[in-house]
């Protein structure tokens, strides 16, 4: 049977361009009215590496930091994602080929892009049926265990590209300070997943943060997953009517961590799913110091003409169930 196509690429990983507060957010696709998910249900994913050396790496070595980052994606306990290396391959990434392709090219022209990936789903049910990555050979790369300085580390940019591959989109779960024009350099971050990367020769991102586990884990829970963490939902309102695109962080005073969502329907629904069992904190805010484009596809219908507010009462997690809805009214600007 011939599969309904999309085709949908996510540049990613730029450098430089946004700026955030804090959190996860999914891909999507629509599917007669509604947003449907993207996530991969034929699972080991097969993806093939791209057999061309570039100045600095070689299509082993390429091949050797990807699997370590698909490695790091499939050992989250909390989620269920398998990978395997089918073989190296003469395509590169972004032919439509049915194939999922990881490979370099090099696009000068992208000057603030690191990498990029790009999906082909069913159209239906938002099933991914493959999906490329690529690292733009016009940087200069390297795979050193300690990194290298003046080029950008392989494993960390694949960590992230392959965290899209998923299905995740961006988290807004870090800090930046603005250089110039279009330029900003990354102060500190809590998520793989922020969009935009830690200097050449840093190799922080090879490790996952909480947010981007919470993330993979709502996507491909596993049974231990359901049995042991919990959820959050509500709405965020102003004066009564929803919000769409309100940033929701939710903290755990008694371990520290931070884990953040979206609004993501006219109602100003969201569901904070992932969180280990504990009380926290939940606040809904503006996404307004960052670039918008760095977290959604059409930033038409996104509010940011409010001031942040705290829910009323801690929401409360129970393991494998939620903790309530609640409503967090936010006054306007
Ligand atoms: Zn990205």
């Amino acid at each position: 049977m011939r599969r309904s196509l999309l085709a949908l690429t996510l540049c990613s990983a730029c450098l430089g361009l946004t700026a955030g507060t804090e959190a996860y957010l999914k891909l999507g696709t629509e599917v007669g009215g509604r947003i449907v998910p993207l996530r991969w249900i034929q699972q080991p994913i097969r993806y093939f590496v791209t057999n061309r050396d570039v100045s600095g790496v070689t299509a082993i070595e390429l091949q050797t930091a990807v699997a370590r980052a698909f490695a790091s994606w499939s050992g989250v306990s909390t989620a269920v994602v398998s990978a395997q290396f089918a073989g190296f391959t003469g395509s590169d990434p972004f032919v439509e080929d049915a194939a999922s392709v990881i490979g370099f090219r090099s696009r000068p022209d992208l000057e603030h892009v690191l990498g990029s990936t790009r999906f082909e789903l069913d159209a239906v049910t938002g099933e991914i049926l493959a999906s490329d990555i690529f690292l733009n050979a016009a940087f200069q790369w390297s795979v050193a265990a300690g990194g290298q300085a003046s080029r950008y580390d392989v494993e960390s940019i694949a960590l992230h590209e392959i965290g899209h591959l998923l299905g995740l989109s961006h988290s807004a779960l870090g800090e930046t300070e603005v250089l110039g024009p279009e330029s900003r350099r990354v102060i500190a971050k809590r998520a793989v997943m922020f969009p935009i990367a830690y200097p050449a020769g840093n190799i922080d991102d090879r490790t996952l943060e909480a947010d981007d586990v919470a993330g993979v884990s709502d996507i491909y829970s596993s049974a231990a997953f359901n049995r042991s963490f919990g959820s959050i939902s509500g709405r965020v309102t102003l004066n009564g009517v929803g919000v769409f695109g309100a940033h929701i962080v939710a903290f755990n005073p008694g371990t520290g961590v931070t884990t953040g969502t979206f609004s993501l329907t006219s109602r100003g629904d969201f569901v904070l799913a992932g969180l280990s069992p504990g009380a926290y904190v939940v606040r809904a805010e503006p996404l307004d110091d960052a670039d918008l484009d760095g977290f959604f596809d059409s930033t038409a219908g996104v509010n940011i003409n409010f001031r942040p507010a705290y829910a009323s009462k801690l929401a409360v997690v129970p393991a494998g169930g939620s903790g309530g809805t609640i409503e967090i009214r936010v006054p306007s600007k």
